[in-house]
Parts: structure tokens; C-alpha cells; sequence
């Protein structure tokens, strides 16, 4: 009796994955988006940068690609491989609210890409503030992985405990598992840590330096900041004696991991439709 009313319930399910996934590819990025405000599972706040950046909302989607930033590059990949939806973590135009009027007028780089995004008929949408939001935070869930800490967390999200060893060691195998060309650290290569927090992107020094204040954090992992604040606060304070250090990534690295874990969580929200991950990749390099 119980095994044939799960079965039934089982057919059901399976009915109803069914027929979603067959209505899916008539969805326009506006139903993507409407979509994906249900499913993030926290309120959508009037008050954000998540919002459309370029191309026409109605536009019907023939494929997503997830990305750290629409960067050109990142969309002639993504009209190559036939996805016309770009959901992006970051600014497309190169400030925080994607203000055109702060760029000079009539620039010749942000002309060229707009004429791309018409040309091609995508649509940028931009998935950051919501994202964040989430719980566990998706930038920070899929950093973690990538990272291989999982094993390594504690209660509060951002703090790990790790196998006691070197900075130097420590930072050494951060850029082996990112892959980063030119990752940055501040402090003693030999200090001892094992109590690190992980801060992506580019936080506020007040966020950063509140990390480094505490008793239980001896490295703090972070995307960028400015480089009079953060940065010479760790170096004052190893001038102090004190045992902290600052390993900064870079924050294309630091962040981009958790946009590869928002495609895969996209497939299970619009399971019809295909979905990729295209890395905006690391900008950087240094000289040989
Ligand atoms: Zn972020």
C-alpha cells in the first residue's frame, strides 16, 4: 500500500517534469528572470542591481550562459554556442549601475559592444545582489568547492578551519586549484595558519578589516580591495608582531566558481532550456 502510493506519487512528479520541460523553450528572458525570482528562495527587493542591462526582455531564449561579467569576449562565446541569454555576476558597462552617461560619449569600445548585443539579439541580465542573498550564499557555496574547503567549514559561512601549515604553502595551492596567474599575499611566507576567512569579491575594508580584527582568523582570502587600506592595515599590523597575513586573488577568480554552481542550479529551474557557464577568465598576467 505505502509502496504503491510513493510509486504513484513518483509517476506524478515525473508527469509534471515532463510536461515543464517540454513548455520551456518558448520561455522570453522577462519569464526566465520571473522564474528564477521565484526559485532563489529569498524576496526579490525593489532595490537592487539585478536587473536587465542591455537587449530586449521579450526577447525568447534559446539558450543561458552564466558568467562572472558580459565581458565582449564572454559574448561572442555565448552567440557562438547559440545561448542568447547572458546572466551575468558583474557590471557589463563598466561601472556599478551599468550608467552609461558616465562613460565618455560616444566611446568607441562601448559602441562596439552594444552593436554586438543588437546585432546578435542578446540579453544581458545581471544576478548579483540575489545571488549573494541566498542562503548559503551562491558565490561563496560555489567558491567553496572549488576551493575543495568543504570539508574545512564551520558554523559561520565565511571562517574555515584548514590542516595547519606555511602561508606560503597555503597560498601556493590556492593558485594551483584556481589556477591564477598572478595572485597576490601580504605577510610572513613561514606564519603558521590553519583559521582562514574567505571574503570574495570586493568588500568593503570595514568588512575585511573586521575579519582580520578577530582572534580566531589568522589569513584572510579576498577578491581585491584598495591598495592604501586593506593592505597596508595587514602590514602595519605585522609590523605590530601580529601573526596575520592577506592572500588577495584578484576578483574574477575569487567569484567566478559561483557562477559555474548558478548554471547548474538554473538547469533545475528552467529544465528545458540549455544552460553553460562561460568563464570570463582571470585579466590579468605578469611578465616572464
Ligand atoms: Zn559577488
Amino acid at each position: 500500500m505505502l509502496r504503491n502510493s510513493g510509486s504513484r506519487r513518483a509517476g506524478l512528479i515525473l508527469i509534471c517534469a515532463l510536461s515543464a520541460s517540454a513548455a520551456e523553450p518558448d520561455l522570453t528572458a522577462r519569464q526566465v528572470i520571473e522564474r528564477i525570482q521565484k526559485a532563489v528562495g529569498v524576496p526579490w527587493n525593489a532595490n537592487t542591481v539585478d536587473t536587465f542591462k542591455a537587449g530586449n526582455p521579450d526577447t525568447k531564449v534559446t539558450g543561458i550562459a552564466t558568467t562572472f561579467a558580459a565581458t565582449f569576449d564572454v559574448l561572442q562565446r555565448a552567440a557562438a554556442s547559440g545561448k542568447n541569454l547572458i546572466i551575468a555576476h558583474e557590471p557589463t558597462f563598466y561601472n556599478h549601475l551599468d550608467n552609461l552617461d558616465e562613460i565618455p560619449a560616444g566611446d568607441p569600445v562601448l559602441a562596439a559592444k552594444l552593436r554586438f548585443i543588437e546585432e546578435h539579439h542578446l540579453v544581458v541580465f545581471r544576478f548579483h545582489d540575489h545571488w549573494h542573498s541566498r542562503n548559503p550564499d551562491g558565490i561563496l557555496q560555489g567558491m567553496t568547492e572549488a576551493l575543495g574547503w568543504t570539508a574545512y567549514r564551520t558554523p559561520n559561512e565565511s571562517l574555515f578551519i584548514v590542516p595547519e601549515t606555511t602561508l606560503d604553502h597555503f597560498a601556493a595551492a590556492i593558485r594551483e586549484k584556481l589556477k591564477i596567474k598572478t595572485l597576490r599575499v601580504i605577510g610572513d611566507p613561514g606564519l603558521r595558519i590553519s583559521r582562514v576567512a574567505l571574503l570574495p569579491g570586493a568588500d568593503s575594508s570595514r568588512s575585511q578589516i573586521e575579519l582580520l580584527e578577530r582572534r580566531d582568523v589568522d589569513v584572510l582570502v579576498i577578491g581585491e580591495t584598495r591598495e592604501w587600506e586593506t593592505v597596508e592595515y595587514v602590514r602595519d599590523a605585522g609590523t605590530e608582531g601580529r601573526k596575520k597575513a592577506l592572500i588577495i586573488l584578484g576578483h574574477v577568480p575569487s567569484e567566478e566558481s559561483g557562477m559555474d554552481t548558478c548554471a547548474q542550479w538554473l538547469k533545475t529551474v528552467v529544465p528545458g532550456i540549455p544552460v553553460e557557464f562561460i568563464p570570463a577568465r582571470e585579466p590579468f598576467w605578469t611578465p616572464r
